[in-house]
């Protein structure tokens, strides 16, 4: 899929230790594949690349101290920026009821997410009306009534001898004369979209004035929803897009193009056939779940806010040339303790949450509290130097810190440990030695 198509992309690039305008070209043309295979509009991916390349090849981003996380930061914030940037939404009248008109085709899924749509209102204590406005579809009053049943809330039908406008009339009348604030009407929908079924919603749209039309799209069907959606939105001014199935196989196309190609927010996103599974869409949530790696970016973001890039570049220089001291290691400390408490900054971290249950792994505030004590009780040439510290040397700075001289011999030994592996760390992630590009 999509996911694991980009995360191969990138994980290509965190581990290079230099990443050069070629290999930005190389992955961009991947993740255009990964894309286009996902069934993104082809003109949105084409935009979506140019501006990508353009953010990665900025000499800022080659010059940061992790390039190859840096490009996966752009890549998450253009996605992001694709779907909407921000969450859109849902209208709210200042004149009750709130008109909410549903559209869409046959099996996108309008009836049931009519109902998830009222049960969130519910428990926002709204008092939501659900209208069952598709006559034509056989029993379909009767599930909406099922579905309101389930869900406490009151379904407005007049059987299937009404016409829908007339009924979307009176379920508007009904709903100011038992304060209902939101109405909900749930309409018809075709296997195609088609002129008699455009006309009787302009004419529901006339009679109601709604405050949102939703298009409720098939997200599995990728570029076809997208069609749909254009072909809706120019004969009905739609106010927003409900993503269904985006719990099946879906390839990402729709939720990525949708927005791109018709200027329509997808305002909520549909995961399950359950009632509960409605929640509004958070364009940033759905790039971190397409990328795949949530909790990754956030640290991303946490470690650009929070550590300092001079000092961490000097840390570096200093590592590679066999400089780093305790002195630097108390400093990075400061450093890893900003970003948090040390438990969820290794939950973030993929594959850290396994290594934190194993015993003899033990990271927690107490223990860093014990190493800057024995820190602390160094002289200023141990620090500096700390091969000069033997035994004797670590028997006084156990007393000092008080705690003994195994604890000692241990940080001695992570520290050395730690040496090397960041120099590891800072290689996989792509250190400073990338430098400047070669043009
Ligand atoms: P309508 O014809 O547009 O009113 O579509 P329905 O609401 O009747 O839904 C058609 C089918 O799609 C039903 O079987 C629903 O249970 C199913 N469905 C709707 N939304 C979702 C969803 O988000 N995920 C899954 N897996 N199925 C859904
Ligand atoms: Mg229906």
């Amino acid at each position: 899929g999509l996911t694991s198509r980009l995360q191969s992309v990138f994980s290509k690039l965190r581990g290079k230790g230099k990443v050069s305008e070629d290999d930005v070209n190389e992955a961009m043309r991947e993740v255009r594949l990964a894309l286009l295979e996902a069934d993104v509009n082809f003109k949105v991916v084409k935009e979506f690349i140019a501006k990508v390349k353009e953010k990665a090849i900025g000499s800022e981003v080659m010059d940061s101290f992790t390039p190859g996380m840096v490009i996966i930061d752009i890549v998450n914030k253009e996605l992001t920026e694709l779907m909407g940037g921000s969450q859109a939404k849902l209208a709210k009248s200042n004149k009750p009821p709130t008109v909410i008109m549903m559209a869409g085709l046959q099996g996108a899924g309008k009836t049931t997410t009519s109902a998830k749509l009222a049960k969130l209102l519910l428990k926002q204590n709204h008092r939501p009306l659900l209208v069952a406005g598709d006559i034509y579809r056989p029993a379909a009053i009767k599930q909406l009534q099922v579905l309101g049943e389930q869900i406490g809330v009151p379904v407005f039908a007049l059987g299937d001898g009404v016409n829908p406008v007339e009924i979307a009339r009176q379920a508007l009348q009904h709903a100011k004369d038992n304060s209902n604030d939101y109405l909900i009407i749930d309409t018809a929908g075709r296997l195609h979209v088609d002129e008699q079924l455009m006309e009787e919603l302009r004419q529901i749209h006339e009679v109601t004035k709604p405050d949102e039309v939703l298009l409720v799209v098939d997200a599995m069907t990728g570029q076809d929803a997208v069609n749909v959606a254009e072909s809706f939105h120019s004969q009905l001014e739609l106010t927003g897009v409900v993503l269904t199935k985006l719990d099946g196989d879906t390839r990402g196309g729709a939720a990525l193009s949708v927005k791109a190609v018709t200027g329509c927010p997808i305002k909520f996103a549909a995961l399950g056939e359950k009632i509960d599974a409605l929640e509004p869409f958070h364009p940033e949530r759905m790039a971190s779940r397409i990328l795949g790696m949530g909790d990754m970016l956030s640290l991303i973001e946490k470690a650009q806010s929070n550590i300092d890039t001079e000092k961490a570049k000097e840390m570096e220089r200093k590592m590679r040339n066999a400089e780093f001291t305790f002195d630097d290691f108390l400093e990075q400390m400061d450093q890893v303790k900003k970003l948090g408490p040390i438990d969820q900054i290794m939950d973030m971290i993929p594959g850290m949450g396994k290594v934190k249950q194993l015993k003899d792994v033990k990271v927690d505030e107490k223990q860093m509290g014990r190493v800057e004590a024995i820190v602390h009780s160094m002289t200023k040439q141990e620090k500096q130097n700390p091969d000069m510290i033997n035994h004797n040397r670590r028997k006084r700075i156990a007393l000092g810190s008080g705690t003994s001289v195994a604890d000692v011999n241990r940080l001695i030994k992570q520290f050395d440990e730690m040496r090397r592996m960041m120099k590891q760390f800072s290689d996989m992630m792509g250190g400073p030695k990338a430098g400047k590009m070669a043009k």
